[in-house]
């Protein structure tokens, strides 16, 4: 195993910047966060950086490599595919808005202000200028993007915002339990499932226990990838309660029922659910995961005594992201 595609990092912090960074009045006055102006950024052994996705040996391209293409894509109201986008220049500015907006709702969710954060942070999708859209429109915009595509993109904003490195905290190796110190995982290493060719992609799933829909007996259904609208309805509640949201998730990933076909939306109800049981509910949840593809919020590493290799995720909640409860 070789670390000659890891990134190196913690050779230095950056002194100029770093000492012009001023205390943040949405943050209780507490200075942001940077990686790279954390004193202890510069400890950081290069071993212990985030390996490439090429030497997981997964085959998938890197975030970095894929660029600002999304995952799946937005497909505008003639039914073309836009994958390419780019962002505005992040500055304190855009930092400020967001801030305020936080500041004057303060009870809107993490998913709703992440809407926020990728509304104001895009500037052009396709040949959809984000600029000239107002706050409403880019909002409801973002609901309609795939789930994967609005993560992908604010790990762009991330990036463009505080850099590429998020900071691990040390931990022990699993296998042999020596005490790996801090570590910088860079997200442009982060894996990415990218869609190939134009259609959003599906899956069939054979389901353990079938259920009742009307006049029909269904035991196979169709998923989809969850749009970002889930994500937003889903309320503090759902997100908390794991059963809860298996179900809210099932119920926004199918697309289509074996043996239904009266061009209505599907409509699950509690008592489908009931009826196919977890089993049932499980799959198709996995299914939904599946598909999803965007980026794989982990980086990889080996244990530097015993070799043994190690997968963290990635915290992307916005506190964490974007460094307010990391200091
Ligand atoms: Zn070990």
């Amino acid at each position: 195993m070789t670390h000659a595609q890891t990134e190196k990092v913690g050779a230095k912090t950056k002194p100029g910047l770093c000492d012009d960074i001023v205390p943040d009045p949405n943050a209780g006055g507490e200075r942001p966060y940077f990686p790279e102006c954390d004193p202890r950024f510069g400890e950081i052994p290069p071993e212990y950086a985030a390996l490439d996705g090429e030497e997981v040996g997964s085959g998938l391209p890197t975030l970095g490599k894929v660029g600002r293409v999304l995952p799946i894509g937005y497909r505008d109201a003639t039914g073309k595919l836009h994958r390419e986008f780019e962002l505005v220049d992040w500055t304190w500015d855009v930092e400020e808005e967001l801030g305020e907006l936080a500041e004057r709702n303060q009870d809107m969710s993490m998913s709703a202000y992440i809407s926020e954060i990728v509304g104001r942070g895009l500037a052009k999708l396709g040949e959809l200028d984000f600029t000239k859209l107002k706050r409403s429109q880019r909002r409801l915009v973002v609901s309609q993007l795939f789930h994967a595509d609005v993560l992908y993109v604010y790990t762009w904003i991330r990036i463009a915002a505080l850099g590429k490195h998020v900071r691990f905290d040390e931990f022990e190796c699993e296998a042999c339990s020596f005490k790996l110190d801090a570590f910088a995982g860079d997200l442009e290493t982060l894996e990415v499932k990218a869609v190939e060719g134009e259609e959003v992609p599906t899956a069939e799933v054979e389901l353990p226990r079938g259920f009742h829909y009307g006049e029909a007996e269904v035991g196979r259904v169709t998923v989809g990838p969850l749009r970002w609208a889930f994500m937003e309805t889903a309320d503090a509640s759902i997100l908390k309660n794991p059963a809860k949201f298996r179900i809210a998730s099932m119920k926004a990933g199918i697309v289509g029922l074996e043996g239904v076909d009266n061009g209505a939306p599907v409509v699950i109800a509690r008592d489908h659910a009931r009826q196919m049981g977890p089993a049932s509910v499980n799959r198709i949840v996995a299914a939904i995961d599946g598909i999803g593809g965007g980026a794989v919020f982990e980086v990889g590493g080996e244990c530097p005594k015993c070799g043994e290799r190690f997968r963290r995720a990635i915290d992307w909640t916005y506190d964490s992201f974007f460094g307010r409860s990391s200091r």
